[in-house]
């Protein structure tokens, strides 16, 4: 499975390969470690994030959000053009097939977990199932307690 998450030390993002039996991060680019205990990751099963200890996962689509946006950004030009030229039947056709692309995409991509305390994030990891949907209320949560973070900080 792969983790990609966001340094502690140095900030920069990174994305390791995690073997069913590692205990550890480290980070390419400052060579900082980060231990988590093995029953964090029990056979490519995400108990808990292993870069904060948040057991507060969810488990999204695992979309290229580029993607997304630039084929709707080709649908709507797309269908532009064709309305432009008054063919009533491409401008629908046109945004019916990327919607329709986006639709099977969506299917076919697979799944990823997240944290919601330090947004790393998880591929390839079994055992879904037992983390939940992104939940609003949780992630709203997370985002006061950082903002309170930053606030303390910087005061
Ligand atoms: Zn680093
Ligand atoms: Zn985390």
């Amino acid at each position: 499975m792969n983790i990609t998450f966001s340094c502690p030390r140095c900030t920069q993002a990174a994305r390791l390969h995690l073997a069913p039996s590692a205990t550890q991060l480290t980070c390419p680019h400052c060579n900082s470690s980060i231990d988590f205990p093995p029953e964090a990751l029990i056979e490519e099963r995400v108990q808990r994030c292993l870069v904060c200890p948040s057991t507060d996962l969810f488990v999204r689509k695992d979309f290229p959000q580029r993607l997304g946006v630039g084929l709707v950004a080709v649908g709507i030009l797309g269908s532009c053009i064709a309305w432009y030229f008054r063919l009533i039947a491409w401008t629908f056709g046109i945004l019916f097939a990327t919607a329709l692309v986006d639709v099977v995409l969506y299917l076919i991509v697979g799944d990823a977990l997240m944290c919601y305390r330090c947004q790393a994030q998880y591929r390839g990891a079994e055992g879904l199932d037992r983390h939940g949907n992104f939940n609003l209320e949780t992630h709203e949560r997370y985002r006061q307690a950082s903002a309170r973070e930053r606030q303390m900080h910087t005061s």
